[in-house]
């Protein structure tokens, strides 16, 4: 199958999927969108508001806060790839439960080996945490974590994990903000080295 062929199915999948309550409290699933030969994966947590909406990642302001930082590192939002740990929206924009990333993120490991990117960003504190303990890295707290790069592997894919902070945080709190575009710049540095 083709890389085309096998993210159609992962989406026709979440499109239909049951697996967890989260179906039920959302108008449309957000499975994920970008370039699948993209280098750069940037996963956040779940879909919002306009998310939901629009069925597409980060399409409100922390989405537009996220497309800055992308062209800030020169490249642009069809050249990565954007997806969450969750597909469908928690009710009232809540944080995911443990059961509901358990059910949901075999999802994001199919997406992750059908892109195979060389640098995966985690935005906020769930995806990190769900990313590292692939790797057995436990995350007590995204600051303790952010802005380092984890050279590991990663569904025996050779992977760079950068965590950072989730946009939508640094739009309520904009003392993170200066961290996040280092955090980004990092992102940059990594892509940049020759493989
Ligand atoms: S959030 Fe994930 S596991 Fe839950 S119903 Fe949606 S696609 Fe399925």
């Amino acid at each position: 199958m083709s890389n085309q062929e096998l993210m159609d199915e992962i989406v026709s999948e979440v499109r239909v999927c049951r697996k967890c309550r989260l179906w039920q409290y959302a108008r449309n699933p957000v499975p994920g969108e970008g370039n699948l030969e993209a280098s750069l994966m940037l996963i956040g947590e779940a879909p919002g508001y306009r998310e939901d909406l629009a069925g597409r990642p980060f399409v409100g302001n922390a989405g537009k806060l996220l497309d800055r930082l992308i062209s800030g590192i020169n490249l642009r939002r069809e050249e990565v790839y954007i997806s969450n740990i969750v597909k469908h929206r928690p009710p009232k924009n809540r944080e995911p439960k443990t059961d509901e990333v358990e059910a949901c993120t075999a999802y994001l490991d199919r997406q992750i080996q059908v892109i195979r990117p060389r640098v995966i960003a985690t935005l906020g504190k769930h995806s990190t945490k769900y990313i590292l303990s692939k790797v057995n890295i436990e995350v007590r707290g995204l600051t303790a974590v952010r802005g380092l790069a984890y050279k590991e592997k990663l569904l025996g894919l050779p992977v760079t994990v950068i965590p950072t902070f989730h946009p939508a945080a640094v739009l309520y709190n904009l003392a993170y903000r200066s961290g996040l575009e280092e955090d980004f710049q990092k992102i940059r540095k990594e892509l940049e080295k020759k493989t």
